[in-house]
């Protein structure tokens, strides 16, 4: 079996802990889960041939230098950067929190994208792929932005209608193993 830490980064509302509830408890609920509430998950997951125990932080608030989620950053082995494809905010907040995490990570900013894809497992979700009527970023400007962080892989996801949820996390999974 493999353990893995996994964290959950993205602007509030865009669907974290609904993703990390659909994929925990197969559950969606309609009112926004507690936004304050920063905790981990833990999922098994059997996958390729191999258990795998996820370990998942679930970001919060406003409070970006928590402690937990500074050692969550350190200590993290996959990333899932999520926007919501209805807020166009969310979606340039991406940056913000991409930055975040290489200053955890002691990346050099200088450093080349290809080579923190190298030495950081990322995948860039958009999510509320079912208000497709309420739409403010496209799926192009998703593929793009992952492909300009470091050519990471990009998924449309929807928590409500459970589309996509596990296969982000798998993907996330195949990232971290050929790291
Ligand atoms: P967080 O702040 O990023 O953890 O966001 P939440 O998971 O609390 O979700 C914020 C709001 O968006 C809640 O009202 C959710 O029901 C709603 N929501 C989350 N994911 C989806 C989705 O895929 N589709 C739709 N339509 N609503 C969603
Ligand atoms: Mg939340």
């Amino acid at each position: 079996e493999k353990e893995y830490k996994i964290v959950i980064l993205g602007a509030g509302g865009v669907g974290k802990s609904s993703i990390t509830l659909q994929l925990v408890q197969n559950k969606f609920i309609e009112d926004q889960y507690d936004p304050t509430i920063e905790d981990i998950f833990k999922k098994e997951l059997f996958f390729q041939n191999n258990y795998y125990s996820l370990n998942i932080l679930d970001t919060a608030g406003q409070s970006e230098y928590s402690q937990l989620r500074e050692n969550y950053m350190k200590l993290g082995q996959g990333f899932l950067f999520v926007y919501s494809i209805e807020s166009r905010t969310s979606f340039l907040e991406l940056l913000s929190h991409y930055q975040q995490l290489l200053r955890a990570k002691n990346f050099p900013q200088e450093k080349s994208e290809k080579a923190l894809n190298q030495s950081i497992p990322i995948v860039v979700v958009g999510n509320k792929s079912d208000l497709d009527y309420e739409r403010e970023v496209t799926y192009d400007e998703g593929i793009n932005i992952a492909k300009n962080f470091g050519d990471f892989p990009f998924l449309e996801t929807s928590a409500k209608s459970n589309i996509n949820i596990l296969k982000a996390f798998e993907i996330l999974i195949k990232q971290i193993d050929s790291n």
